[in-house]
């Protein structure tokens, strides 16, 4: 990425930020929701700490990354910046999300920094994620339990991640017992291709259905640039947004 001047780079990322915002309020007056029931998580993945700094003076608190090694280095990076600037209440009010796939010997370093994590498909990665965010609590390393978010699969690819049916159902009932975590609710990325608004329909019923069983499991992580206003009128109470605040990423960021 080319070098950009520090003030135009904070005045770019602050009326992208206003339009996402305003896009989010409309989003919420068309599905006739409350505003404060969507929580809008900028994805940070790709660009530097200081944006996240930039996003942290505009008022976000909470940020989303999808790679454990870039997310661990910019966790720190971030608290160097705040701590240097000495502004705001710091660090410590900053939540972040692990949004992307994890493997699970990174288990270990994402429960040093992750307030949730959105991305969660397999009993074993369940497990590993259990191990570690009990250790990481016993060694006053986080303050609560690790939020987790099951991710489903809306077309039954797995090599798009995510599980369905039974197997979505056992995953729920292993999380909601193991300790360290907390089952929080439902992630989904639409297929390639697909219909955002087939694709959320289909995931609000498979997230009723979830309530069923799990009433608190009440987050449902879905949207992005491309499709947050079709996820909020299916009930999204977390859409990430990445390019639209940042601008687009190189290809291979997934
Ligand atoms: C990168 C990413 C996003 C952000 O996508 P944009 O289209 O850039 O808003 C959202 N969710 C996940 C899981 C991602 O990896």
């Amino acid at each position: 990425m080319p070098e950009i001047d520090p003030a135009r780079r904070a005045s770019q990322v602050a009326s992208a930020l206003a339009e996402v915002r305003a896009r989010l309020d409309r989003a919420c007056d068309d599905a006739g929701r409350d505003r404060a029931d969507v929580q809008l998580l900028p994805v940070t993945k790709f660009f530097p700490a200081s944006d996240a700094a930039i996003l942290y003076g505009l008022g976000c608190r909470e940020f989303g990354e999808s790679r454990e090694q870039e997310a661990t280095a910019k966790v720190a990076e971030l608290a160097d910046l705040l701590a240097s600037a000495g502004t705001g209440e710091g660090a410590d009010a900053v939540r972040w999300h692990m949004i992307g796939s994890l493997q699970r010997n990174k288990a270990r370093a994402v429960a040093r920094w992750a307030h949730a994590i959105h991305s969660v498909d397999s009993v074993r990665l369940v497990d590993a994620l259990s191990r570690a965010a009990s250790a990481a609590l016993a060694e006053g390393e986080r303050p609560e339990p690790l939020r987790v978010l099951l991710q489903v699969s809306l077309d039954g690819d797995p090599a798009r991640g995510g599980v369905r049916g039974h197997e979505l159902t056992e995953l729920a009932a292993r999380t909601e017992d193991a300790d360290g975590l907390e089952l929080a609710g439902l992630m989904a990325v639409p297929p390639l291709g697909a219909d955002p608004e087939r694709a959320f329909e289909a995931l609000a019923g498979v997230h009723r259905d979830l309530l069923r069983e799990h009433p608190r499991a009440t987050a449902l992580s879905a949207g992005m640039t491309g499709d947050l206003e079709a996820a909020v009128r299916y009930g999204s109470t977390c859409v990430r947004v990445g390019t639209a605040l940042l601008g687009s990423r190189p290809i291979t960021s997934y």
